[in-house]
């Protein structure tokens, strides 16, 4: 056992660090060696939860009206808080959930910078006016907030993707009821504990952590939640969109099955660079990940090549140590479904040319780390070809022409991002509209997205409603007021 003493964490409601009422906990486990308890966390139940949404309630009527610069403020002493520790704060991100400690100070900069942006953004985002015929009257638009907002996240972007909602929401007046994955909750409370300290009013932001079973439902289904928006699978994206009242706007943001084409024409090197950063960084739990790579058939052979060479060349390990490029994947659920779908894919008649075992020995026997895979011959309607596997696996599909690599990319249910590799100018402007995904890319990976560029996805990665980031990200927590004034 590496953890003697484990410390318990508590909510955060109405102000006040407190127990849940059901004096019950559970455990943050670190996934690169489950004997390591990241700490004891509040096992909430809908008491729990209706004391947050009631906090909340009290809260809006003085938040809403408190001047933006002021709520501004707070989001940007909040930033200087997580960028004072970011040392700190990136080793228990990666402690709980095991990316490289590189990647996780990146993370916890992006999220402070994520705060900055909304908080001069938020400022100026306002309604229109519109011309009418009346000298003596004034037509416009007001922005107002919705009132309580339920964030509810995932834990691969523990700390970036509740900024992207938390900050927004805040910004325009809203309070908030937000609940972390259960993978990740003590780098969440750490966005809370900044926004605390910071000297946001109390009821404004309101931490619960909990199993969704418990506490899932009220969050979406109580009459006072204005607005959920939720980061996470698509099952639960469509469980929680099915749930929520008519009158509660939802944001689902979802799966992904990201395809990239390798044109004829395309730079080998540069394709199989991006299929490894795009597919196997953050050991692939990155929900605009590569997942499959469509290859012209007479490329196949030589990209097949060097993308193997380029992945033997990746280094297992926990993500503490230098040149860790594949860290555990986040949980043992995680790692028994990427082990199920690397059998599926040998049972659907496809070759595994590379990885795809269990790593164990020596230093890897407590942690949940797998081999990266790659599939060749895979067929277009397999379940690796279709359904999200969420970790480090990577089919390639063979294709005769363009036209049938449009056909195999868009044929699945999911449409967050999609990438082509090619010189050829007329092609990659086709790509972008051909392909049904909500994020089109040339010459680049099927990850990452600017703070300041709209985004989600089309079909089942989204609800297609509103986008998240940038200024757009805004309109979500917001609602239209038309005034005509006559004088
Ligand atoms: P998950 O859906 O299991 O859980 C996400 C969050 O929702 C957790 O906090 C969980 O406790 C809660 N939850 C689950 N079921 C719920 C329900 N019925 N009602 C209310 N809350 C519920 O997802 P995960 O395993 O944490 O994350 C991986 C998934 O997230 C992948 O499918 C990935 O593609 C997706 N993801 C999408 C994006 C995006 O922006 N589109 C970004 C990151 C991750």
């Amino acid at each position: 056992m590496i953890t003697t003493k484990v410390e318990t964490f508590n909510n955060y409601i109405n102000g006040e660090w407190q127990e849940s009422v059901s004096k019950k906990t559970f455990f943050s486990v670190n996934p690169a060696n489950n004997d390591d308890l990241v700490g004891a966390f509040q096992a909430s139940n809908e008491q729990d939860v209706q004391s947050a949404i009631e906090a909340a309630v009290s809260a809006f009527p003085s938040w809403s009206q408190t001047a933006p610069s002021k709520r501004a403020a707070i989001l940007n002493q909040a930033a200087s808080i997580l960028e004072q520790n970011a040392v700190a704060l990136a080793e228990e991100l990666t402690r709980e959930e095991g990316k490289h400690v590189d990647d996780a100070k990146n993370e916890v900069l992006r999220s402070a910078q994520t705060l900055r942006y909304y908080a001069v953004e938020g400022q100026s985002f306002t309604g229109e006016t519109f011309p009418n015929d009346d000298p003596n009257m004034k037509v416009s638009t007001e922005r107002e907030p919705l009132g309580v907002v339920s964030v509810i996240t995932p834990w691969n972007f523990p700390l970036s993707i509740p900024a992207r909602k938390i900050a927004p929401a805040l910004i325009t007046g809203n309070t908030v009821v937000f609940k972390p994955s259960s993978d990740t909750p003590l780098i969440a409370l750490r966005l809370v504990e900044a926004l605390a300290q910071a000297g946001i009013p109390k009821g404004v932001i309101n931490f619960v952590t909990g199993k969704a079973s418990e506490v899932g439902d009220l969050l979406v289904t109580h009459p006072a939640v204005r607005a959920v928006t939720f980061t996470g699978s698509t099952t639960a994206g469509e469980d929680i969109h099915s749930k929520a009242a008519f009158t509660t706007r939802t944001q689902m943001e979802l799966g992904g099955k990201n395809p990239l084409v390798v044109m004829e024409d395309a730079d080998l090197d540069l394709a199989a660079t991006l299929v490894v950063n795009g597919g196997f960084s953050l050991t692939g739990q990155a929900c605009t990940g590569t997942s499959r790579v469509i290859v012209l058939k007479e490329m196949k052979e030589p990209f097949v090549q060097k993308l193997i060479e380029k992945t033997r060349a990746l280094k297992i390990g926990n993500g503490f140590e230098k040149g860790v490029k594949i860290g555990p994947l986040a949980n043992e659920k995680q790692m028994k479904n990427v082990l199920k779908y690397i059998e599926y894919g040998k049972e659907d008649g496809a070759l595994l040319v590379y990885g795809g075992k269990p790593v164990t020995a020596g230093e890897f026997q407590k942690g949940y780390f797998v081999e990266p895979a790659i599939f060749t011959n895979v067929l277009p309607h397999s379940r690796i070809a279709k359904e999200e596997i969420f970790g480090p696996v990577v089919a390639v599909i063979e294709v005769d022409t363009y036209e049938d690599a449009i056909a195999v990319a868009n044929d699945v249910e999911y449409g967050l991002s999609a990438s082509i590799v090619t010189n050829n100018l007329k092609i990659a402007n086709q790509f972008t509209k051909d392909i049904q995904a909500g994020t089109v890319k040339v010459n680049r990976t099927t990850t990452g997205n600017l703070m300041n560029a709209p985004f989600g996805g089309l079909k089942k990665s989204s609800t297609s409603t509103f986008r998240e980031s940038g200024r757009v990200g805004l309109e979500f927590f917001t609602q239209l007021k038309t005034v005509y004034m006559g004088y």
